[in-house]
Parts: structure tokens; sequence; C-alpha cells
């Protein structure tokens, strides 16, 4: 049931005493590095001054500046000890790089066996990882995860939809790995090829690297014949495997023996309570080569103390509700994008995508909202198609409470890339 049961049934408090002793450790280490020499002793923070957890508290936040301009200043040891380096996708801005040793590759790779496992992956099923390899970490991270395990691993990389298809088909792939967006953008080639998703050997799939909802998960689910996971993780934290879901899906668990939680409040920079919002906050524990303090994500969910009928002891958080720096204001209101696809996702008319343009007419803000309709409610008549119409623009009203400009499309009609969707787009 358990990859690593001691680890991950850990009493709370015992867990905590690991982390205090991994954050010294840490901070010693992290210290070796010119950056965070620099930054430790400004602070006055040394190792032995950590006294409890709650001193990480006086060592000063990291953010995505601090790492592109510091570069290689973060490593702790010559270059000679790394062997891997990977990039995030640069969805906000120029990427930040990641070196990884030897070692911080394997322990790594352990954190996404035991989050494969968790869900009840074993030795012997197909796991077809869709997946951008390269700079990305969603590919080799999760690859070397399904090998240490002992998947058959298929290293298909993200895209080309109809090789996806016969590669599940051909090697009877039982577990897949795939961005959100892409598995319901996916469902149009199943069609075409008159192939029932469902009727393939298919029984779970691991979904993550982009904010999506209940409602997206739900309709994979049932589109597949899978039981849907999500996983969290972002490459300054390695990559996958940092927060991810049992199978209670309630919450997922964040390995807190390799990470420190922190959930603030982005503007005070206060701890927030359970069940509020807040940005997440992570230090790596573990990691050698490169090791992070107090990263700032970004990225925003709340935090739950309960027990988890799993037995696993690590706390979990919420689904991510998008990143602070995603959030829009159209006429002053503040939205994210995420509160969008609920609500289109909520309705069994609308297909896999949709695009929201955010455009300055008369110096106000006006929001246009494109929306792929299913095939079979687009051959409706023309009344149909504009009652559709209201009653989307009505149910985002309620939602967002500005008006937007919805326009129904046809189905697979918008355009998508292999990677994270591109949601939004401000021509303000
Ligand atoms: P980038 O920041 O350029 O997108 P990464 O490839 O490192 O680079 O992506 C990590 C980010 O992807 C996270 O910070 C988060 O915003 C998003 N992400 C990853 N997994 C999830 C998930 N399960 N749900 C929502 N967002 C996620
Ligand atoms: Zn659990």
């Amino acid at each position: 049931m358990y990859w690593n049961a001691s680890i991950e049934t850990m009493p709370a408090g015992k867990l905590k005493e690991l982390q205090l002793q991994r954050l010294k450790d840490t901070v010693r280490r992290a210290g070796q590095s010119p950056f965070y020499r620099q930054r430790l002793a400004q602070a006055g923070v040394s190792a032995d001054s950590l006294r409890s957890l709650e001193d990480v508290g006086r060592i000063p936040f990291t953010t995505k500046d601090d790492l592109r301009a510091a570069g290689r200043e973060m490593l702790t040891c010559p270059l000679t000890e790394i062997v891997r380096l990977h990039a995030s996708s640069g969805t906000t801005g120029q990427a930040t790089v990641i070196y990884y040793t030897r070692q911080d590759i394997a322990a790594w790779a352990d954190l996404v066996a035991r989050s494969m496992y968790m869900t009840g992956v074993r030795p012997g099923d197909v796991f077809q990882n869709m997946m951008g390899y390269g700079l990305f970490t969603g590919g080799l991270g999760f690859h070397y995860g399904a090998e240490l395990l002992g998947c058959l691993t298929i290293p298909a990389g993200a895209g080309n939809s109809l090789r996806q298809i016969q590669l599940m088909q051909q090697f009877d792939a039982t577990v897949l790995h795939i961005i959100p967006s892409y598995a319901l953008y996916l469902l149009a080639t199943f069609t075409q090829r008159g192939v029932d998703p469902r009727d393939l050997n298919l029984r779970i799939a691991f979904i993550g690297a982009e904010p999506h909802t209940e409602e997206m998960r739900r309709r994979i689910e049932e589109a597949y014949g899978v039981k849907a996971y999500n996983s969290y993780g972002l490459s300054e934290m390695n990559g996958p495997g940092v927060a991810f879901e049992c199978p209670e899906q309630s919450g997922m668990h964040v390995w807190e023996d390799a990470y420190l939680l922190e959930v603030v409040n982005p503007r005070t920079l206060e701890p927030t309570p359970p069940g509020e919002i807040g940005e997440l906050v992570f230090t790596n524990l573990t990691r050698q080569g490169m090791p992070i303090l107090r990263y700032r994500t970004r990225d925003l969910a709340s935090w739950d103390p309960e027990p988890c009928p799993c037995g696993r002891t690590h706390r979990r958080i919420s689904r991510i509700q998008g990143r602070d720096d995603d959030m829009l204001i159209v006429k002053g209101v503040n939205i994210f994008p995420i509160q969008i696809e609920r609500v289109l996702m909520a309705m069994p008319e609308v297909d896999a995508n949709y695009l929201v343009e955010l455009t300055r007419e008369n110096f106000n803000d006006v929001m246009h909202v494109k929306v792929e309709v299913r095939e079979e409610f687009f051959q409706e008549d023309l009344r149909y198609l504009q009652s559709l119409q209201k009653r989307v623009t009505e149910a985002l009203r309620n939602e967002l409470l500005i008006t937007p400009k919805v326009e129904l499309v046809e189905p697979s009609t918008l355009p998508r890339g292999e990677g994270k969707a591109v949601r939004v787009v401000d021509k303000r």
C-alpha cells in the first residue's frame, strides 16, 4: 500500500523533527553557494540558530527573479558534480534553470515513484508518458520515477495525437501522464479514429502541469474510463512529485520529508490559517546541488491539517487556484481564469477548449470568451445557438460579475499547442 511506509505514515511530531534536522542541513549546505552565503549572512541566519520549524520565517524568501539573477551562483558544489539541468517552461517570462546532482536525480525519482505507487500503479503497468521530454521536467521526471517503480515506460512525449492513440492500443497502456487540456483535446482524434478510449486498457491518468477544475477531472475520468489524479510540481522544486493526490482524491499530499511547506498571504507574507487560500512557499529539504530556501511559487492554494483516511500524515493542499500573477483585472474586477473554466466545464454543451481575449474598446475593458461547442449541439438551429450563447453569458456573469462577449465556435477550432494551454490573451 505504501512505497515507503515509515516515511509516509510518520507521526506528525516525528515528521516535524525530521524536517527541522533537514532544514538545518539544507541551510548549512545552501550556505556553500555564493548566493545564499551572502543572503544568509545578511539576514543573520545560520543553521545552528534555527531552533524550531517556525524559525524558517527568519530566512529571506527566494523569488524567480533571484534565480534568474543568481544563475550558477546558487550551486553548492563544483560543476563536476552536476549531471543534469532542466528549465521551467517559461510560462511567465524568461525560463529559470535548475541543476541536479546524481543524488538529486535519484531522490526526485523516488518521490515520483512514491506518488505513482500511492495511486495504485505497480510493476507490470504500462505507463505512457505524454509529457514533453527535454528541458520541461514533466517528461524525464516521471520517466525516471516510473522506471524506478518498475513500469514498462513508453516515452511518448507530447503531441502527435494519432500516434499517441496507436501507442496506447499497440502496447496496452494502463497508465497515462497527460496535460489535462490536452486530454480533452485528444478526444476529438479518438472520435475521428472511431476509437472509444474506454475500450482500451487504461485505468489511471496523472493530470497536472496546469491549473484545472474538478469539472475538468470528472470529464477526463468519464471519457477515458480512468481515475485521474492531480499531480503538482514545479521545476524549482525538482519538478513533478512535490504534491500528489492519494486514492481519497481530496487534496494533494505534500511530501513533507522533502519539502517544507508554508502557505502565506501574498500581500502580508504572514502564514494563512487552514482552508484559506494563500501562496505556496517551499523549501527543499533534501536537495544537494541547488537547494532553494523559501521559494515563492506564486501558486495559490489552501492547506488542510486534518489526518487523511489513507493513513499518510503529510499535510494536504487544495487544488491550485491559479498563479498570483495570472489574476486578471477587468473593469476593476479581479478574475482568475480558473473561475471561467469552472463555469464552462460545468455546461455539458461546452467542448474541450476555450479562449479568453481581453481588449480595450473606447477606453473600456472588454472580455471576449470564445467557447468550443460540442458537435451535436452545433448542429442545432440558430435559435438554439443564440439561447445557448445567452446561457453561457449569464453563467459567466453570475460568476465573474462582469458581462463577457461570448462567441460560440465549432469543436477543435481554437488554437492548441502541445504544452500547457494558453487560455488568456491580453491585448490591452
Ligand atoms: P513554468 O513556471 O514556466 O510553467 P514549470 O514547468 O516548472 O514552469 O511549471 C510549474 C508550474 O506549473 C507550477 O508552478 C504551477 O503554476 C503549474 N502547475 C504544475 N502542476 C499543477 C497542477 N497540478 N495544478 C495546477 N497548476 C500546476
Ligand atoms: Zn491521503
